[in-house]
């Protein structure tokens, strides 16, 4: 109270972190932050340990504070006037499919939609992609498929009014902490609890059932609920014929399936599946909740498409306390899609191939869209490895820790002519750019994060940038301009990007910093009248019917065999942020978790004669990374869990880049190892 009283001035704004969107009020004297407390909004005060002790990042001495050109193969400081003619004058020579753009999830929804369009009118071409396409990609290709809409359908304080949750693919309480207090909230209200999970997480502890099925499972898992339901008589008729289309045929292909395979392939009893699938269905109303579980996968947009069938079939959407509710990761990955940060959707999630919703974006922005669609981030590494994508421009990303099979993301980079990295520090991919510009935290400029349940929100500058940083828009657009782009590109605020924004996506259409200022807006908000949209779906599906999908089990691309014999999972955890850059420069953080450790079960452990402790090497038919061994039973037997989070055990250098056809998301979950002892504890 003493330091918070001491704060010369402070603002709420949004948690930085990941897709909960927690309001903090940050209090700040002499550009240093002296206080930090949870304010009202979809947290209700409520922070976890990032959010509340986290922020120091910004200060940190390590933060880039001027620009940087690579000469005589070193990275020396320059001038912005000198980085900007440069980037301006090399991209001139790589316009159309030979350049290729990584937007940012942790910049503002006002950035990211200067830079889809700075890749699609200034440089001429639809290859922009931003980090969804490592988490969520599946989400968007499946829910748009089975319900005309990517996005959770329900609210976060909805899982209050929910009978029952199943929480699927989703560790709650590590990688999205205030939602893993709602659903704590709910069970003390009454609700029924289903874990699907093969590992043990703390949301096991409070379920009514848990469901440790293999990893790769969940397919046939969710196929025998829906069997289970149908075969019991609990399908909701009335919704599946008023609503949707499909039943019959999605109906005769759960009649084929025989639950003693579907108990073979998941390892679970069959009363555990049917006792689950009675609980959800006589929820009422029952809600789903999943994450990366489900959608790192190469099967991911099926998982997410059984998940449509089961809440379609039982009429849990469109309804207070039900829905199919995705997760996003990074603190403002739902609203670098909602911009138009794909390939192949433009603002608003207009698709590129539409030649009405282009012709009305071009009649706003007055230049040409490019017609076809572009490169995913996965298969724009490999167009660079091939020649074909020749020139980068990557914003607040490290692919050189996040993509998977990092060696080849590192070889790709390599390969280009000309790579620009934006961001707030000297990250593992910056260091390998042509020219690295600093950019503004978002503690340093105002704009909007959308939050995993569509939630708009303000974000406010509370400290001032160090040295030269500036705020990615005022960067994206000054090279437009020395590109000879000034139309379109001369804005002087982020409100009045924002204008523009709500012009271009109707989901937006009624969103204005001016009405953020009195909170936080859900899309759809089609008008300045209307209120926002708590839940999805209360009247009709955004595609018109629901559709069924029938779908067949498919095993994981790369299984375990006698060389590499072990499956590796990879997540997240409670302490740490996505490649680490942001809270692995914060002592309270670092203190509590600083280095990666391999989970492995201790049955598993006693057969490779290890100790907890032990250095072990970790290898996949890609390389290798050696780490600590933690012995525990929340890894089931035949698995190996770590993180993404430490640049000294480069964890992805080991997965594959095996994709999903439809979402081309990789199969992050889910990949063969093996593992050596290097040295006793
Ligand atoms: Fe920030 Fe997410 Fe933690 Fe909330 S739950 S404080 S948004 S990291």
């Amino acid at each position: 109270i003493e330091k918070w009283e001491r704060a010369e001035h402070s603002a709420v704004t949004t948690c930085p972190f990941c897709g909960v969107g927690c309001q903090i009020e940050v209090g700040a004297r002499n550009n240093h932050i002296v206080r930090v407390r949870g304010q009202r909004g979809p947290n209700e005060g409520q922070l976890c340990v990032k959010g509340r002790f986290g922020l120091e990042f910004a200060e940190s001495t390590d933060r880039l504070k001027t620009p940087m050109i690579r000469r005589d193969g070193v990275l020396v400081s320059a001038t912005w006037d000198e980085a900007l003619d440069l980037i301006a004058e090399r991209l001139s020579s790589y316009k159309g499919d030979e350049f290729g753009m990584v937007a940012s999830a942790k910049c503002t929804n006002e950035e990211v939609y200067l830079a889809q369009k700075f890749a699609r009118v200034v440089m001429g071409t639809n290859n922009i992609d931003n980090c969804a396409r490592l988490c969520h990609a599946s989400t968007i290709s499946g829910l748009s498929i089975a319900i005309g809409s990517g996005a959770m359908t329900n609210s976060i304080d909805d899982l209050r009014n929910a009978g029952c949750i199943l929480v699927i693919g989703s560790n709650t309480t590590e990688q999205h902490p205030v939602i893993g207090l709602r659903i704590k909230e709910a069970k003390r209200r009454g609700a029924r609890i289903i874990v699907a999970n093969p590992r043990r997480i703390e949301l096991c502890g409070i379920a009514d059932v848990w469901i440790r099925n293999r990893p790769g499972t969940d397919l046939p898992l969710i196929l025998g609920m829906c069997k289970s339901i149908k075969d019991a008589g609990l399908a909701d008729m009335g919704f599946i014929r008023d609503r949707t289309e499909g039943f019959e045929d999605f109906a005769r292909s759960l009649d084929e399936l025989q639950m003693d395979v579907i108990c073979g392939l998941t390892g679970v009893d069959e009363s555990l599946i049917k006792e689950a699938a009675l609980l959800y269905a006589n929820g009422n109303p029952s809600s789903i909740v999943y994450s990366m579980g489900i959608t790192q996968h190469a099967c991911g947009t099926d998982n997410v498409l059984a998940l449509a069938n089961l809440a379609m079939m039982t009429g849990n959407i469109g309804v207070p306390g039900g829905g199919i509710n995705p997760l996003r990761g990074q603190n403002n990955v739902q609203g670098a899609c909602d911009m138009g940060a794909l390939p192949n959707m433009l603002p608003g999630y207009q698709n590129v191939l539409s030649a009405e919703a282009r012709a009305m974006i071009e009649g706003i922005w007055g230049m040409r869209i490019p017609e076809r669609p572009g490169l995913t981030l996965v298969e724009m590494f490999d167009a660079a490895r091939s020649g074909r994508i020749r020139a980068m421009y990557i914003i607040g990303e490290n692919p050189v820790l996040s993509e998977p099979d990092a060696g080849h993301v590192i070889e790709a980079l390599g390969d280009l002519d000309f790579l620009v990295v934006q961001d707030i520090f000297l990250t593992e991919t910056a260091q390998l750019a042509d020219v690295v510009l600093p950019a503004a935290c978002s503690l340093e400029k105002d704009g909007t994060f959308t939050s995993t349940e569509r939630r708009v929100q303000m974000v406010r500058r509370i400290l001032a940038p160090p040295g030269d940083a500036r705020p990615d828009w005022w960067i994206l657009q000054e090279i437009a301009l020395r590109m000879g782009y000034r139309k379109g590109f001369s804005f002087s605020s982020t409100a009045e990007i924002m204008n523009e924004i709500s012009r271009v996506a109707r989901i937006y259409g009624g969103i204005s910093h001016e009405r953020l200022e009195s909170g936080g807006i859900q899309w759809p908000c089609t008008d300045p009248e209307h209120p926002g949209t708590s839940y999805l779906h209360r009247d009709g599906f955004a595609n018109g019917r629901g559709r069924f999908s029938v779908l067949r089990y498919r095993p994981p691309e790369e299984l375990p065999d006698s060389e590499y014999p072990m499956v590796l999972l990879t997540g997240r955890i409670l302490y740490h942020y996505h490649t680490g850059t942001m809270t692995r420069r914060v002592h309270d953080l670092e203190y509590l978790r600083g280095e990666e450790v391999v989970e492995i079960n201790p049955e598993d452990g006693a057969n490779l004669g290890l100790n907890e402790g032990d250095l072990v090497e970790v290898a996949s038919r890609r390389g290798s990374v050696r780490a600590r061994v933690r012995l525990t039973d929340r890894s089931p037997k035949g698995t190996v869990f770590m993180t993404f989070h430490f640049s000294e055990t480069p964890t992805n250098v080991l997965t594959s880049r095996c994709l999903d056809p439809v979402a081309k998301i990789p199969e992050l979950k889910f990949c063969a190892v093996r593992i050596r002892k290097i040295q006793g504890s």
